[in-house]
């Protein structure tokens, strides 16, 4: 590409987002489009969670190292967590330094995305909202999720409590996965996350709610709005296109398969391909050897969870806290389960070709396949359940929204379409 072309990136959130700073910094003339309104829109304040215990080091040191200011966003730590077993037993998982830290997504001026979008137009990248184009014109494809693999729908509530985070491993409420509630600063969320596809999503929304309610009685909540979305799990076959494109984010399938963090690799992915526009060292090779082994570790730890249900659910809970006593710290045990170890490689070799279906596209994706439900999916709604239904319906009518379109399977959120 010659020195003075200008560049375009396709998808204003973290990843486009990060590489275009990089660039303009270094004083590229970028072109960021995006289909919708502003980055972030395609969240609706949801919290996620920066985790901490997958690396060597703080995310937040790699923020400082890459030049983004992460007091640009507002973030709250914690070393504790109350780590829920799936029957219902409550243990407390703790460390010294930070767990993870929970940011908010969306478009109010203290989400992570528009902290990156401020630092981008410091920059001078120039910003383009409801803007659609041809991808194959774009140099950087950041375009977010195309398919789903899974849903992760929740409910944000106005809450007294003072700040709690808790995890709940539960393969009733949560097919597949894991469910959890976050208050911060008077605001609450209780999400479900569902790697099984399900006839009537709500109603595990609707269970978990009532779990946590059953759980944590001293939690008042005020129902705001139900939010939500999809995640597209893809292992692709180059990480550079033949014409060039870097394809970065959770469009280059840089995110983790077993419970879908993707934001540390979202922006880490758009550095890399940043650095590459910029004379260093190739994205594609850089990817493989920061990004992949991960990503290949979080697939056998996908294919491992697609296997098991509550029992083993219970068994890592007890194991996770065993080693917690012996090593004095709550991360060893959940950091080694994100790590790369030769086990993970050999699960991964071995079930990779089996559990990741070939997809279309230019990167020669293989995409992990929104499973079918399980015959012990099909439950009647307790009666609390019912009550958490009723009370949101109540909202509803007084006009609470649920921000996206559908939580019925395929129908959320159909975005990354070609131009
Ligand atoms: C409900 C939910 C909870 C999550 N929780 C966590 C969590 O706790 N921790 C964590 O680390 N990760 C979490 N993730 C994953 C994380 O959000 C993603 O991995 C991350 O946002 C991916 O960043 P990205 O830059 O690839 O995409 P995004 O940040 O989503 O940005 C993609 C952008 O591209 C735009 N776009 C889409 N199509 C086009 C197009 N054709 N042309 C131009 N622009 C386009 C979109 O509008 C969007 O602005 C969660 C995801 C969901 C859905």
């Amino acid at each position: 590409m010659p020195s003075d072309h200008p560049v375009t990136v396709a998808g204003a959130g973290l990843s486009g987002l990060a590489a275009a700073i990089l660039l303009a910094r270094a004083g590229k003339e970028v072109h960021v489009h995006d289909i919708r309104a502003d980055s972030g829109a395609r969240f609706d304040g949801d919290f996620q969670a920066l985790e901490n215990w997958s690396m060597d080091e703080d995310f937040f040191d790699q923020l400082e190292a890459w030049g983004f200011d992460s007091s640009e966003f507002k973030s709250t730590a914690f070393s504790v967590v109350d780590l829920i077993h799936p029957d219902d037993a409550v243990t407390q998982a703790r460390t010294n330094g930070v767990a993870y830290r929970i940011v908010e997504r969306g478009t109010s001026p203290h989400t992570i995305d528009q902290a990156f979008k401020r630092m981008a137009i410091e920059a001078g990248v120039t910003l383009h909202y409801k803007s659609r184009i041809n991808l194959e014109h774009a140099d950087i494809v950041a375009c977010g999720p195309k398919e789903t693999s899974a849903l992760a729908l929740g409910e944000i509530f106005h809450t007294s409590h003072p700040n709690h985070i808790a995890f709940q491993l539960n393969d009733k409420v949560a097919p597949g996965a894991y469910s959890y509630m976050i208050i911060i600063d008077g605001v609450g969320l209780i999400c479900t996350c569902l790697w099984r596809k399900q006839r009537g999503s709500e109603r595990f929304l609707n269970e978990c709610i009532a779990t946590y309610r059953r759980l944590y009685p001293d939690v008042d909540m005020q129902p705001v709005k139900r939010v939500g979305g999809k995640g597209d799990f893809t292992l692709n076959g180059c990480y550079t296109s033949r014409s060039g494109q870097h394809f970065v984010g959770e469009s280059g399938g840089l995110q983790d398969f077993m419970w879908g963090f993707g934001m540390r690799m979202a922006v880490w992915s758009g550095v890399l391909a940043a650095q590459d526009m910029l004379g260093g060292p190739t994205y594609d090779r850089e990817v493989r050897k920061h990004l992949l082994p991960y990503v290949r570790t979080s697939v056998a730890n996908r294919w491992l969870m697609n296997r098991v249900g509550d029992r083993t659910f219970k068994r890592m809970c007890l194991r996770w806290m065993r080693d917690q006593e012996r090593s004095g710290d709550g991360l060893r045990w959940i950091g080694r389960l994100f790590r790369p170890s030769p086990t993970k490689r050999l699960i991964f070799g071995l079930t990779s070709p089996f559990m990741l279906k070939r997809a279309d596209g230019p990167m020669r994706p293989r995409r992990l396949p929104f499973r079918p439900a399980l015959p012990r999916d099909a439950w009647e709604p307790s009666p609390e359940a019912l009550n958490v239904k009723a009370s949101w319906e109540a909202a509803r009518r007084r006009g609470s929204h649920t921000s996206f379109e559908s939580i019925e399977g395929e129908a959320v959120e159909h975005d990354a379409a070609p131009a």
